[in-house]
Formats: C-alpha cells, structure tokens, sequence
C-alpha cells in the first residue's frame, strides 16, 4: 500500500509516522510513505504557495497551480512505478488520457466524517494521496480538478490537514496485512462488527482490591466470549446508543433473512462484507443498501411490508437499481418508480468450504484495461463499457488466453456476486468456464465469504456448470431492476 502525502509540512508527516507499528510496517515493506512537499513545486520565485482570498475575509489560501503541479507529479511517479511492476494501466488514465486514475483525498472540516468502515475500503486501494491544507484552506478550483474524496476526521477545526492525513494513515494502515503482527487483533476491535470491545483486564489479578472478572479466569472459553458479547453490547447500548441501534438492526435483518439462507445469500452476504447499511430491518422484512453497487436490495414476506420498505427509498435519486426476492415487489417498483426493466434470476450457492476440484489446468490470470474492449465486444448486452473497466481496475476480473488472445472470462459483480462469465464460441466445451468459476470460489473462500452467483432464467448452461461446481440452486427467484 502506498501513501503518498501532498503537504507544506513533509517532515511533520514522514516523523509522525516513522516510529512504533507503522515505523516497523514501513521498513517491512508492507506500506510506503512519500510525503511531498508542495512549496518544491511552486513556479513563484519566492517559493510563495498562499496569497489573499478574493472578495476580502480573514487568512491566506493555499494557490492553485503548486498543488495542481505536486499532485500530477505523484500521479506520473505511481504510473512509472506501475508500469515498472508490469501494471500499466493506459486505459485508466484520467479525463486528460495521460495518469492515472487515483484516489486523491482532501482532508477538510467540510468533508465526510472518517470511519472504520471507510478506512477498510481505502485499504483495498493501491495507492492513496492525500491532501493537507493549511491556512484558510485551497483555491476551490484546484479541488474541482483533482479531489475524488472529501474527508473530515471530526467537527472541530484544526490548523492543518496533516494531522487528519496521519489519522487515517494510521488507520487504514492497520487493515493493510502484515501491519499487525497478530491478524486477530484488528479484527475483534471496537467497530468491527459495529460493537465497542468489552472491557480487557491483564495482571495484576486484585489490584485497589478489585479482581479480574473470575470468568476471565475460568479457563472456559466459550463461558470467556459469551462474557465478552455481552459486555461489548451492554458497553455500545449505553455509551453509543446510536451504534447500538444500527446493530440490532443488523441482528434483526439477519434473523428474518436466515429463515431461507440460500434465496437470501446476496443480502446476508453483503451484510457479513460489511459493505450494506440495514435502512429498516422487520420480523417480515428487510431493506439494505449496497454501497459499492448502489443497489437496494429488499425482500418482504407481504405486500403490506413491502410497500413500508419501498417508502423508505429516496425518489429523487437519479440511477435507481433494485435486488428484490418478490414479485410482488417487483411489480411495486414497476408501478411506484417507472421502472420496467427486469431481470429474473435463480441464486446459486457454494456452500462448502473447501474450493471445488477442477479438471481442466488453465492458466487463469487477472485482467487488464487492455482487455476491456475485448470483454465488451462479447458481453455488452447487460453492462456498459466503463462498467466493465471499472470491475477490471477493481481486480475483480479474470480470464484465460489461448494463442495471445482472450478465450474466456468471469468476474464479481460491485455486489459480490460471481458472474460476467463468457467462453468465446471457439473455446467453448473445453472446462474454460468451470476454471474461471472455481477460481473465483476459491478467492471468495479465502476472504471467508459464501460465494454466490445469479443466472439468468432459462439459461441452461449455466445452470448446467453451478450442479457441477457444487452449487445449491435456491428456491426463490430474484429481480434485478434498473
Ligand atoms: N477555512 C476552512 C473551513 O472553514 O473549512 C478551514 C481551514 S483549516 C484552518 C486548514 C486545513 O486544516 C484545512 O484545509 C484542512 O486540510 C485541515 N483540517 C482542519 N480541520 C480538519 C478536520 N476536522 N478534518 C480534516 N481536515 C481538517
């Protein structure tokens, strides 16, 4: 993972960051830190980077051109870099068709508040630049140009955007593996799992004369996480009853979709990714909002539950995309949004836990923006072309070549479902298609997620490849509507 930090202040950063676990993870290799000084790229001769706002007021802001120049600068190092591990990336290059696409983060007071949920989905980035203000802030058009994220680390004002920069380094560095020694230890901290952590006690066992908890000393393990459940909840209900809230939610959404765990996968799995909101979670029903896809997705065991839960959905929003396991629901949105177009789909499930044997041995490798054309050409008829680039940046897509050129594909939907899968018509019949699948399953397995994929009604080749990977077929349909 790489940071690379756009400041006035370099050595605030690169010495905030050397020291203790980051230090050790750095010179491990596990991330890098570039701290850029912005003031190196200014074209006045009195190395000024700030001047006075137009329209009068307090302060000096921070100029256009030495940020705008300190940022294509790291953009055309991370190309080279890239094109030097044999990831170039043409295709990905920005409006101007020179750089490439990166996240570029502007820590502001004016932005969205920093969360764990956030800093686990910037740890899946390459590489991260962020921006540090100072003074009264930058020259809004600089932004305009080159900001993708507006990021607040609070409701306070600091002097700087340094600090903000270090916090979040700080904490998407610690999903980043390898960072922590003991890969256990950010996984059972307050908010993963939307809990605060139970209280934690080490020796001595009295101390003030007040003892460990005794089952701490039980030695029952169980008896020790049950302790510790209880403890996180009754911690969250009265210091974060907001926390607390979202998470029996959650509890509840699962309750009611664990009642048909194969038709409901697609939800409870995008629960368990930590990539869902549960907007309203009922005894006969349940609506959740999928972040990296957009979808709401809905199931309902009544119409009257239904229609509560189709309410619950901003009309405004321009691009709606729904997953909902009922007709009737379908039918609603039909009626209630305009929308008409439909796709039924079969969920098929891999419930095992062990990746599934394949015979044929091809080599499968990820794609590449290269290819996206290639992959359009032959599967244009459900998504668009950015769509499908943007699955190939995410390395969320492969395929396998035979004489230098692209014979198959599949990839994971935004969602998480498996899919986009396509043998071209010369290859076809030859295992190419369950080598792509299993493949697939095995990345998913690894993560510790239940793969999942949707097929088409009526297409029986399909159908035909899920029973022979092992698949479970669930009874229920579901509609993608768009
Ligand atoms: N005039 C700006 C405003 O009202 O939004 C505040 C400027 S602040 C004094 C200077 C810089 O500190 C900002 O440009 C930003 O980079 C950083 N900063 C201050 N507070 C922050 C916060 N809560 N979260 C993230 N960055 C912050």
């Amino acid at each position: 993972m790489h940071f690379h930090v756009l400041t006035l202040f370099p050595e605030m950063v690169s010495q905030g960051l050397s020291e203790s676990i980051l230090g050790r993870a750095a010179k491990k290799g596990c991330i890098e830190l570039e701290a850029v000084n912005i003031r190196d790229y200014t074209e006045n001769k009195h190395k000024k980077v700030d001047d006075y706002p137009y329209g009068g007021g307090a302060g000096m802001l921070m100029q256009a051109q030495p940020v705008y120049d300190a940022c294509a600068a790291v953009k055309e190092r991370i190309a080279m870099r890239r094109a030097e591990e044999g990831t170039p990336i043409p295709d990905a290059a920005d409006e101007k068709g020179e750089l490439p696409r990166v996240r570029v983060i502007y820590v502001t007071p004016q932005g969205e508040v920093f969360t764990q949920q956030m800093a686990e989905e910037l740890a899946r980035e390459e590489d991260l630049i962020f921006l540090c203000g100072h003074y009264e802030g930058i020259d809004e058009r600089v932004l305009e140009e080159v900001v993708t994220d507006y990021v607040s680390i609070g409701d306070y004002v600091l002097t700087g955007g340094e600090l903000p920069a270090m916090v979040m380094i700080d904490a998407v560095s610690r999903m980043v593996p390898g960072v922590l020694k003991n890969e256990e230890s950010a996984e059972t901290e307050s908010f993963q799992g939307g809990l605060l952590e139970y209280p934690q006690y080490t020796r001595p066992e009295v101390w003030h004369d007040r003892p460990v908890p005794p089952v701490l000393l039980s030695g029952d393990h169980s008896k020790v996480e049950k302790w510790r459940l209880e403890q996180s909840e009754e911690r969250t209900r009265q210091r974060r009853p907001e926390l607390y809230e979202a998470y029996s939610r959650t509890d509840r959404a699962v309750s009611y979709l664990s009642k048909d765990r194969l038709s409901h996968m697609d939800m409870l799995e995008v629960i368990r990714r930590g990539q869902a909101d549960v907007i309203r979670a009922e005894e006969s029903g349940v609506l959740l909002h999928d972040r990296p896809s957009g979808a709401w997705m809905l199931s309902a065991s009544d119409e009257d539950m239904g229609e509560r839960l189709l309410s619950e959905i901003p009309r405004e929003e321009k691009e709606l995309l729904f997953l909902v396991h009922q007709a009737f629901l379908r039918d609603s949105i039909a009626r209630r949004f305009h929308r008409n177009l439909v796709n039924e789909c079969i969920q098929a499930v891999y419930t095992r836990k062990r990746p599934p044997a394949c015979a044929a041995d091809f080599m499968v490798r990820p794609l590449v923006p290269q290819n996206v054309d290639a992959v359009y050409e032959s599967y244009h008829a459900v998504h668009s072309r950015t769509y499908l680039l943007e699955r190939i940046e995410a390395g969320e897509m492969f395929g396998i070549d035979e004489n230098g050129r692209l014979a198959a594909f599949a990839g994971t939907h935004a969602e998480g479902s498996m899919g986009m899968l396509e043998v071209l018509p010369d290859h076809r019949r030859r295992g190419m298609g369950e080598a792509l699948e299993a493949c697939l399953i095995a990345r998913q397995l690894e993560k510790g997620w239940v793969p999942f994929c949707q097929i088409f009604d009526g297409n029986e080749p399909s159908l035909r490849l899920q029973k022979k990977l092992g698949l479970k077929l669930a009874s229920g349909r579901l509609y993608w509507i768009s």
